[in-house]
């Protein structure tokens, strides 16, 4: 599998519209690594994950066509990961139905969303839930609970398995509460991308993680098997108040073997 990491900032990416933080002046300055649009993924160049309102711009940046994408899988319906508005331009008068089908898989607050803006969606609507393996394609995506999301939300961060292979995309997610950890002891990941939003300014905010948290989280996953010494850690969904540039991030993790996840890198697994 190969995984297109197509934005990795947080809500209000890197540099920040209002921001003026030293990491979003420094965006701003050097460009780059540390410029972050709000986390996407595509894998194998047809499952779309999440789509955000930097979608367009990052269609056009990585030379990618959305006609290719089969399906979009959504994590979870806050408005850096679903920006419903857009997915007005797959549809009449904007494109001809025949090129532009794709089935969504989203959770509760994902369907409700597209179905009360487009009463008349023409395509497959999937309502995915936590700990509920589907079939997506070939592969086999498994949303886990995150600790994230409005009241009532079902957040999920999603396992991903084709051919013997495995990867976690977590970009929203606090520690996870004890279910999650327990279903997460079953799986051995080759890929881990793990959100590292705050990074160096360390918040008891339970919906995100700081740098000392995604250690946590990481060690917590060695100790059980599922993260191994062959599996490829990188982050994502860094944020401009997090205190941290691209560069220095990568002089925080790189020693521990984790690759600082930027936008247009691609992994392989
Ligand atoms: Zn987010």
């Amino acid at each position: 599998m190969r995984l297109h990491l197509l934005g990795t900032g947080g809500a209000d990416g890197v540099p920040a519209l209002y921001s003026d933080t030293r990491v979003s002046r420094y965006a701003r300055e050097h460009g780059g690594k540390d410029v972050r649009s709000r986390s996407a993924a595509l894998l194998d160049g047809h499952i779309k994950i999440d789509f955000g309102p930097d979608t367009w711009a990052q269609v056009v940046r990585e030379g990618l066509d959305a006609r290719d994408w089969s399906s979009v899988v959504f994590t979870h319906a806050d408005a850096d990961h679903l920006a419903v508005e857009e997915l007005q331009y797959s549809l009449f008068p904007f494109n001809g139905f025949e090129a532009a089908g794709f089935v969504i898989y989203g959770n509760n607050r994902i369907v409700d969303s597209v179905w009360r803006r487009y009463p008349d969606w023409p395509f497959e609507v999937v309502l995915t839930e936590s700990f509920v393996p589907f079939e997506c394609c070939d592969y086999r995506v498994t949303p886990i609970r995150a600790k994230h999301g409005a009241e009532g939300e079902d957040a999920q961060n999603l396992i991903i398995e084709q051919g013997g292979r495995s990867l976690l995309y977590a970009t929203d997610t606090g520690i996870w509460e004890e279910p999650t950890w327990e279903y997460l002891r079953d799986f051995r990941l080759d890929l881990l991308v793990l959100e590292c939003t705050e990074g160096f300014v360390l918040t008891p905010y339970n919906g995100h993680l700081d740098i000392e948290e995604f250690r946590l989280v990481v060690a917590r996953m060695r100790d059980m098997g599922t993260v191994t010494d062959t599996t490829k850690i990188v982050t994502t969904h860094h944020s401009h108040n997090g205190e941290g540039t691209h560069a220095e991030l990568e002089a925080a993790l790189g020693p521990e073997g984790v690759v600082v996840g930027y936008d247009g890198l691609m992994i392989d697994i």
